[in-house]
């Protein structure tokens, strides 16, 4: 997200080409990861050895990440209400375990946008069956964004389409019951 001026990179899953071209002219204030799996880090140093970025992520994610990039760790790292500036805006961490132990949003206040990762998606949590998930984290870190953020706030996730808060809270104790 940004402006004609600068932007951050949410996520670098795996055409650090079309990467590049989106950025385009602007400069590149920081290639934020959402969480450590491979496809949302996959090429994260390669962008940032080519526009000089660096990487931020959630320290409790780096044994998440090592197992993607065992040989280079992140330049930076993430904390709950830590404000990212960029394009006139705030970004705002959240840190939202479950899908991955250091697993964060990015909210957007002024935007009224919430960028979820794998954390919330249209119609569910993320999953939590891969090592390093963990199912009650998630629905704990869902229900804070619920209790927190205004329920219009519009949703971006990490795979398919967006959502808002509103469309997704009725469906939290059906998530809960599923326990998935
Ligand atoms: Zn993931």
């Amino acid at each position: 997200m940004g402006d004609d001026n600068e932007c951050v990179v949410i996520d670098a899953p795996h055409d650090v080409d079309a990467i590049v071209a989106a950025v385009g002219g602007r400069k590149l204030l920081a290639i934020v990861c959402t969480h450590g799996h491979d496809d949302h880090v996959r090429v994260a140093p390669e962008l940032s050895r080519r526009t000089g970025a660096p990487v931020l992520l959630h320290d409790d994610d780096l044994p998440v990440w090592r197992l993607t990039h065992p040989e280079v760790e992140p330049d930076g790292s993430l904390s709950d209400g830590q404000q990212l500036e960029v394009a006139g805006t705030t970004l705002r961490v959240i840190h939202t375990p479950g899908h991955a132990p250091g697993a964060c949003c990015l909210y957007a206040p002024d935007l009224g946008v919430l960028f979820s990762g794998d954390t919330l998606f249209a119609g569910g949590p993320g999953a939590t069956g891969r090592s390093f998930s963990d199912f009650p984290a998630i629905i704990e870190s869902i229900q804070r964004l619920f209790a927190t953020l205004p329920a219009g706030t519009v949703v971006h996730t990490g795979h398919g389409d967006s959502t808002t808060l509103a469309a997704e809270q009725p469906q939290l104790q059906e998530w809960v019951d599923r326990g998935h």
